[in-house]
């Protein structure tokens, strides 16, 4: 059933067939949640129940129907999405208006359309005031799905109309189920990935390449090196997040990633500097971990590991990339006289 594709979240799953069971389903929606938990699948996954052609229980898509082949395809005439454009930050307020005219259109099969705005956190005040209309007043049968990272970047007028719904990390079982599912085989691996991926889909995926395992050597060799090469290790980073493409989600996370891979040697180190056990340190980041802290001490590395989480929230709030780069890296690489 295709519920089952989308994993954790029973929580919101229950409350939405609670709602459509009770006849009170809302028509518009905020779903905030960290990224690679499932929000736009669920989204996706809700929009193919509510316009399948043969459910075979209350909001439930038989995923056999036209109709859910259509949403599935991003086809179907009553679904309609936005995302922001490729190299773009913000969602244009023309894009905007034209995907308000798609919705308020009547439907073209049965009695609902469904919208569903993909990159809500890239409202600019002109597309989100734009979208205030259709929000306040929607169409009869429309149900809005606004996907979001978090409540700070909406505007209030925004909040106001929508329900929020709250996705959370996922647990590191489900993280390696849905790893397995796209086809990762060595169950060894997926529970790696799915240890280190923080309850996020997408940041497992990210882990699952050679790549970023090359970018974490170079960058740990080289902050602990006696004299670190700010220029180099920005560029190996830099390199690394721009080879992600187009997509900006995947962009954040390789940067997060990276910024992960940092906290998590900064830890070691403070834990070697207070003069703890640490078990388990791979061979080559052992001398590594222990120049670190003797080099800077656990005051200035605890003030590290705050910059760099520090850093990673500004990630996550599109604080541009290359700025959170440089500014991590001049902290870390910065050697005491
Ligand atoms: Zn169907």
């Amino acid at each position: 059933m295709s519920w089952d594709r989308v994993r954790g979240h029973a929580d919101v799953k229950q409350s939405f067939r609670g709602a459509f069971a009770a006849g009170r389903l809302g028509q518009s929606f905020l779903f905030v949640g960290p990224d690679g938990v499932g929000k736009q699948l669920f989204a996706r996954e809700l929009a193919k129940a509510l316009l399948c052609e043969r459910p075979p229980a209350p909001l439930t898509a038989c995923d056999h129907c036209p109709g859910c082949a259509q949403v599935e395809a991003e086809t179907h005439p009553d679904y309609h999405t936005l995302r922001t454009p490729a190299g773009k930050q913000e969602l244009p307020v023309d894009e905007m208006r034209a995907f308000c005219a798609r919705l308020a259109r009547k439907p073209s099969r049965g009695n609902r359309t469904v919208g569903v705005v993909i990159d809500a956190d890239d409202f600019n005040a002109e597309s989100a005031n734009s979208f205030l209309k259709t929000l306040e007043e929607p169409p009869p049968g429309a149900v809005l799905v606004l996907i979001a990272t978090g409540l700070d970047r909406q505007l209030p007028t925004i909040l106001s109309r929508c329900q929020v719904v709250r996705f959370q990390p996922l647990n590191a079982a489900d993280v390696a189920r849905v790893l397995e599912a796209e086809g990762v085989e060595d169950p060894a691996r997926r529970e790696r990935l799915a240890r280190l991926a923080g309850g996020s889909v997408a940041r497992a995926v990210a882990l699952d390449d050679d790549a970023i395992w090359q970018v974490r050597e170079t960058l740990i060799a080289g902050v602990a090196s006696p004299r670190p090469n700010f220029a180099k290790l920005a560029e190996a980073w830099q390199k690394f997040v721009e080879d992600a493409g187009d997509d900006s989600a995947a962009k954040r996370t390789r940067a997060s990633v990276v910024i992960g891979f940092l906290v998590d040697a900064l830890r070691q180190a403070l834990r070697l500097a207070l003069g703890s056990e640490v078990g388990g340190l791979d061979p080559a980041d052992e001398p590594r971990l222990r120049a670190l802290a003797e080099r800077h001490g656990p005051d200035r590395l605890l003030e590290l590991i705050e910059k760099c989480v520090e850093a990673d929230y500004r990630v996550e709030r599109r604080v541009q990339l290359i700025l959170v780069i440089e500014s991590v890296l001049e902290q870390v690489t910065r050697v005491p006289k």
